[in-house]
């Protein structure tokens, strides 16, 4: 039993112009920085296939997705919001890191794997039902937990964010669906400055200032998450893993560390293993700082790797 770590080249086909944060680079440092470390040889690594129509329906309206589909250009760029763009590659770049989830919920429900990471781009977190947003096209956490509801026919999935943006798409998604529980923290206020207009019970958020010291953040998250998750009992852990809430991330102001990332993903190891059979499906979201993403992806695997 291993970490099954989800990856393709076509990830780093999909490029919104060469200032943008979210860029192929960001797969690039993941790798090297993993090359470097003896993880390399204890992963499973798997390459995803795209996925399919029905799958992308189970949390997208076709007609969103047909306007996705008309906007993708067959040359240039063209921008779908301020931040976000699209070009030839990008729509296969989401279908892969769509299909890379389900894939791993696949794979980690049937205990081919113990649990996975899904090293995918475009990100998924701002993606709502019917909007594409901050650089997210598809929701790939979403898709996750409707395959883990519908397919293999689960009661109970969490969600777990960590993303230094909330995740707007995924509440829009799973707001008031009972059979989820999602656990956020994120910087606020803040981008994308939705979560005080929009909660539900099944919503719990940890919302972090700005300068935060490290060990707030930490002492918060455990206070809003822990007991909710522990009460819940989740059948398997999806997380949303955003590491720009890092120190040296240009696009926010928190002060976490590597170490950080690694008590985050120990914590929900250590749920998992009280309530999920071990069952975690992590997929990336934001980072931005090269360095720094990959050494917080290196900690988060090598705590998910140790997990027997
Ligand atoms: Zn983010």
């Amino acid at each position: 039993m291993t970490t099954a770590f989800f990856s393709h080249d076509d990830f780093m086909k999909h490029n919104m112009g060469p200032e943008h944060p979210e860029c192929p680079e960001r797969i690039t440092a993941i790798l090297s920085h993993i090359a470097e470390t003896n993880l390399e040889q204890d992963l499973d690594w798997v390459r995803p296939e795209e996925i399919t129509r029905d799958q992308l329906l189970t949390v997208h309206p076709e007609k969103y997705l047909h306007q996705l589909d008309l906007m993708q250009p067959t040359r240039g760029r063209v921008f779908t919001d301020p931040d976000t763009a699209m070009m030839p590659d990008t729509l296969r770049a989401a279908r892969l890191a769509a299909g890379a989830n389900i894939q791993a919920v696949d794979m980690v429900m049937s205990s081919q794997v113990t649990n996975a990471f899904v090293c995918a781009r475009p990100p998924g977190h701002h993606a709502e039902r019917s909007k594409s947003m901050g650089f997210c096209f598809y929701n790939n956490v979403a898709l996750a937990a409707m395959r883990a509801l519908t397919f293999h026919q689960l009661d109970r999935v969490a969600i777990i964010d960590f993303d230094v943006h909330q995740g707007n798409g995924t509440v829009d998604i799973v707001g008031g669906d009972e059979r989820i529980l999602m656990c956020s923290s994120f910087q606020h206020p803040f981008y994308p400055h939705s979560h005080v207009h929009r909660q539900a019970p099944n919503i719990i958020n940890a919302p972090i200032e700005a300068g935060c010291a490290a060990i707030e953040y930490r002492k918060a998250v455990e206070s809003a998450w822990v007991k909710k998750l522990q009460d819940f009992k989740p059948q398997v852990i999806l997380i949303s893993a955003g590491f720009d809430g890092h120190r040296l991330d240009p696009m926010a102001e928190l002060n976490l560390e590597v170490d950080d990332y690694r008590w985050l993903t120990e914590m929900i190891v250590s749920v998992a293993s009280d309530h999920a059979n071990d069952r975690i499906i992590s997929t990336l979201e934001g980072g931005y700082s090269l360095k720094a993403l990959g050494e917080s992806v290196t900690a988060h695997l090598e705590v998910l790797n140790s997990v027997y």
